[in-house]
């Protein structure tokens, strides 16, 4: 029996979640006596996760699966699940692990469980801790197949280094032309930015910024910082910022170390997206904005003054 990851990465090489969840399988795995193995699509550094706790890696390596392809994916990780006799099959709560993770769960005839924020309150039964309400509240969750598939949240578990190394195996899954069934006819790459999805820091801009002509303050802090910029609802309604960086409960989830929002109310459908932050920055010119209660850090004052400011002060480090 083990513990299967899907590892995630980017242009060969491992995101910051896949340590993630190796991290935290290591931990089931030290709990229940068995090992972790990941599974990894055309990744070229498949080492680095025996940094991590995982025993083995299986490479898939093919180019059709270069492209994402949700049913592709997931019948790659359904195979990798019964060629290990996983127990667990451990994913990234994120927008593809959305798509990949039920038809996995269904496949294996497992019981699934997303949003997952921390360790199972108990093995048998098996219970763990989920957010819900868009993050407003946790249940308990209780899964009682055999085969459990869960999707942990980003940033719910630390990463923890080990001394181990992984074994690396080629594995060659049977694909056939239905899991292409969903055919991409292009795709257009995005370079030189943080996308909201990985982002450490994300810099988020709301109405209070009175135009798109005034985005580029908001772009020169996110430059100083590494960060990703997002924006409120009404701001990508308006079409001042493109729909792609819309944050909140109708748009993306944020779960970054370091949120900076300029100009944002607070309203509750924008703080529901982006409670799983750590630190909360809030620079907004009223001081009864509700965002004023989530935050870690507040300043009250006019975006225009400040933002500059704190570009240039950050700047100088
Ligand atoms: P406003 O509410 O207009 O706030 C602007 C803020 O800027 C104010 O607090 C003001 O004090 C401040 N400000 C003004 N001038 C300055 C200045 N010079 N310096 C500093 N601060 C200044 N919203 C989302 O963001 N994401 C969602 O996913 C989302 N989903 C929704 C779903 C539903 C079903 C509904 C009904 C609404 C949803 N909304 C969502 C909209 C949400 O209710 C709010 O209307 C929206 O978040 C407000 O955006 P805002 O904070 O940018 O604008």
């Amino acid at each position: 029996m083990s513990i299967l990851i899907y590892a995630e990465s980017a242009e060969g090489k491992f995101k910051k979640t896949a340590f993630e969840l190796a991290s935290y399988a290591k931990k089931i795995a030290g709990e229940t006596g068995t090992t972790v193995t990941a599974v990894a699509v055309n990744v070229t550094d498949a080492f680095a996760l025996g940094g991590y706790g995982v025993d083995k890696v299986l490479k898939v390596t093919n180019d059709k699966l270069k492209t994402f392809n949700a049913k592709a994916y997931a019948d790659v990780i359904k195979q990798a699940a019964e060629k290990e006799s996983a127990k667990f099959v451990l994913f990234s709560s994120n927008t593809d692990s959305l798509y990949i993770a039920p038809l996995v769960a269904v496949g294996l005839n497992a019981g699934y469980a997303s949003n997952v924020v921390a360790l199972p309150e108990s093995l048998a039964p098996f219970k763990v801790k989920r957010n819900a309400f868009s993050n407003k509240a946790f249940n308990i969750t209780e899964i009682t197949t055999d085969i459990k598939v869960l999707a942990i949240a980003k940033n719910s578990f630390g990463l923890v280094e080990s001394q181990a190394s992984a074994t690396e195996e080629d594995f060659a899954p049977s694909l056939n032309d239905a899991d292409f069934s969903v055919k991409v006819e292009s795709s257009e790459k995005i370079t030189g930015k943080v996308t909201i999805a990985d982002a450490e820091v994300v810099v988020s801009g709301g109405r209070g910024l009175k135009g798109p002509e005034n985005w580029g303050m908001i772009e020169d802090l996110a430059s100083v910082l590494g960060a990703a910029t997002a924006c409120s609802k009404p701001v990508s309604d308006m079409g001042w910022r493109p729909h792609s960086e819309h944050v909140g409960q109708t748009g993306k989830p944020v779960a970054a170390n370091l949120y900076v929002a300029v100009g944002i109310s607070g309203a509750i459908q924008h703080i529901a997206g982006i409670n799983s932050s750590k630190v909360k920055v809030v620079i907004n010119n009223d001081p009864e904005a509700p965002f004023f209660k989530v935050a870690d850090y507040g300043v009250v004052g006019d975006a225009f003054e400040i933002v500059p400011k704190l570009t240039e002060k950050i700047k100088e480090f």
